[in-house]
């Protein structure tokens, strides 16, 4: 069985990761979509929002699981015996950063490959950071966010006002 991880924050999803786990799921048996949680770092949404805002957004995808994970990714694939990371590349600047961590994961576990899908290119200019500063200011967040995403952000922006 074909198996691979798509790891990252999440805080929000965007129509930009949903694009990459629809075409990932075609290409393995089983994804899981891992949410990174660091105390770190702050975060708009909890790993416990991000999560079922996740599964209500894949719920139609019946080959794909979501997890929360706190630890090292290469650590949470060993225990469950999955081999493959997969990350989204949108334009050049995502590219050090990523040949960075897939490197020092390989460092980690020589035996896990990082694979890169290329961003669709109508979605190559969102990120999640962005989506933060566009709802903190009201603008449009159409197209951007699954449609469940919206109020959610919406409501969270007025909480944290
Ligand atoms: P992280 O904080 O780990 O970078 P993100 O949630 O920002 O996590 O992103 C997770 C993965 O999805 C990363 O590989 C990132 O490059 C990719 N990604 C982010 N936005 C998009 C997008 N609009 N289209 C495709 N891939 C994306």
């Amino acid at each position: 069985m074909k198996t691979a991880i798509y790891p990252g924050s999440f805080d929000p999803i965007t129509v930009g990761h949903l694009d990459i786990i629809k075409r990932i799921s075609k290409l393995y048996d089983k994804v899981t979509v891992l949410i990174s949680y660091s105390q770190q770092k702050s975060y708009l949404f909890s790993a416990a929002e991000r999560k079922q805002i996740i599964e209500e957004c894949l719920k139609n995808l019946p080959n794909v699981s979501v997890e929360v994970y706190q630890g090292l990714t290469v650590d949470f694939m060993r225990a469950r015996n999955i081999p493959v990371i997969i990350r989204g590349l949108r334009a050049v600047v995502d590219f050090e950063y990523e040949m960075a961590m897939a490197n020092m994961n390989r460092k980690l576990a020589p035996d896990i490959e990082t694979i890169l899908m290329f961003a669709s290119p109508e979605h190559y200019y969102i990120s999640s950071r962005a989506i933060k500063e566009i709802a903190r200011f009201g603008g449009r967040l159409d197209d951007l966010v699954p449609d469940i995403v919206k109020p959610l952000l919406i409501q969270k922006m007025k909480e944290h006002l």
